[in-house]
């Protein structure tokens, strides 16, 4: 039997790509196998919004030509962003032991090619931004039916906002939803095979349905979600405060299952830094949506994402940014240091001339604050009662997340997994809890 092994790097939606791939490969007999050398087809899912993410592909481009080179039967498929919609050339010239090259989310290059041959594979991969195998249907991976408790459901690909520091509107193509009724099938299909729980993906998710005004929206795709029988929770990321309507904020606030817990990132506290990043919104009006969040839904979690050292940022125009964190106590803050992503608008035509070190500086002054917040909002669950979802084992714990996505650990040699249980929080810190039983 012919094996198969994906390697995956970056986000969701890519992990969710990667289990498309694996779908598609076993509809084709192919089974998984963690071993990169037992493997006749590798997938390599890239991503490339982080330099780091780019150059961790390129290792695992260079550590696969041996087993090429030993085994030229084996078929190497790049995927993902690094891949990108358009021309593959210059990949091509430069990774010349690579068989398939597709663009994100589509694995139907790869099943073309193992199905039909070189000249139409190559046919296939121009066609770009298709959905040959995603056809609300998924059949989990079979190392992954019956065990995975969680799973990502792309809603919206690609994106049409083009932030100047974003690389994904160029790699991932613009912003298409997917019909509600493939969505439908699809979570469905997820929760027949045992999972529990579905996180919704687009890169401006609230923006879903946008581009399908006979569809629905993401409010009334949540509705039809939540009568999913034996799904228990549903999460949905990223918003964008644009976007983030009362519609929304109602189906979270009272649909049983749609989990009080929102990810909307801010970016950078300043308007000009916002305007330069070509954001579409004020900290006024950011301060806004959170104040109306917490007002409509008072248990809410909110996680936000702020890049430090953009071009030009000023201290007092950082200053804004820790006002405004130190003044919201988000849940979580995901922090980065602004680095120039080729081809983005703000590599073009802005100067990456905040230094390396000040960019680490007001990293981790922002870590410190977002520390100490974290901290104080976790202590408040000491003691609490909370219901958590358990997914796995991990070092002898069972590992679970809260309605508002807090991590939990619980010591138990019961089998928990994919079983939503009340815990009483023993210990708290900024990063995760520990909790027990109730009996
Ligand atoms: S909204 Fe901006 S940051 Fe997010 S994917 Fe689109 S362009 Fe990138």
């Amino acid at each position: 039997m012919k094996k198969y092994h994906v390697w995956t790097e970056g986000c969701q939606m890519n992990v969710a790509d990667s289990q498309r791939v694996g779908s598609a490969l076993e509809r084709l007999g192919y089974t998984f196998t963690g071993k990169l050398e037992e493997a006749d087809v590798i997938v390599l899912n890239t991503c490339v919004v982080r330099q780091s993410a780019e150059d961790k592909a390129y290792g695992r481009l260079s550590s696969i030509k041996p087993l090429k080179i030993k085994n030229p039967q084996l078929v190497v498929n790049l995927m993902g962003c690094l891949v990108g919609i358009r021309d593959t050339d210059k990949l091509h010239a430069r990774f010349p032991y690579v068989d398939v090259f597709s663009p994100p989310s589509d694995p139907g290059p790869l099943v073309a090619y193992l199905t039909q041959g070189e000249a139409q594979a190559l046919e296939a991969s121009e066609t770009g931004e298709r959905f040959a195998v995603m056809d609300g249907n998924l059949i989990l991976p079979e190392h992954e039916r019956g065990k995975l408790v969680s799973a990502f459901v792309p809603v919206v690909l690609g994106c049409s906002h083009a932030c100047t520091f974003c690389i994904i509107p160029s790699r991932r193509g613009g912003e298409r939803s997917r019909p509600a009724a493939e969505i439908l099938a699809e979570v469905r299909a997820l929760a027949a095979q045992g999972v529990k729980e579905v996180t919704l993906l687009g890169q401006i998710v609230d923006r879903y349905g946008k581009d399908r005004p006979d569809g629905p929206n993401l409010a009334a795709l949540l509705r039809r979600l939540d009568q999913v029988e034996g799904l228990e929770r549903i999460r949905f990321l990223t918003s964008h405060p644009n976007y983030f309507g009362e519609d929304i904020m109602d189906t979270v606030a009272e649909l049983p299952k749609v989990m009080p817990h929102i990810e909307i990132p801010i970016q950078a506290g300043d308007d000009e830094v916002l305007k330069n990043m070509r954001r579409g919104y004020t900290q006024a009006d950011y301060r806004a949506i959170v104040e109306k969040i917490r007002r409509r839904i008072p248990d809410c979690s909110i996680a936000t994402d702020v890049i430090v050292g953009f071009p030009g940022e000023t201290e007092a125009q950082f200053m804004e940014t820790t006002r405004v964190l130190a003044d919201l106590k988000m849940d979580v803050a995901h922090l980065a240091r602004y680095s120039p992503r080729p081809g983005t608008v703000a590599e073009r035509r802005l100067t990456d001339d905040v230094p390396e070190a000040e960019k680490m500086r007001r990293f981790r002054l922002l870590e410190e604050l977002q520390e100490k917040i974290v901290g104080e909002i976790n202590a408040r669950y000491l003691g609490e009662k909370v219901e958590v979802l358990f997914e796995e084992k991990v070092k002898g714990r069972w590992r679970g997340r809260t309605p508002t996505n807090k991590l939990v650990f619980v010591e138990t040699d019961e089998n928990l997994r994919g079983r939503v249980l009340p815990v009483t929080v023993t210990w708290s810190g900024p990063w995760s809890m520990q909790a027990s039983l109730v009996r």
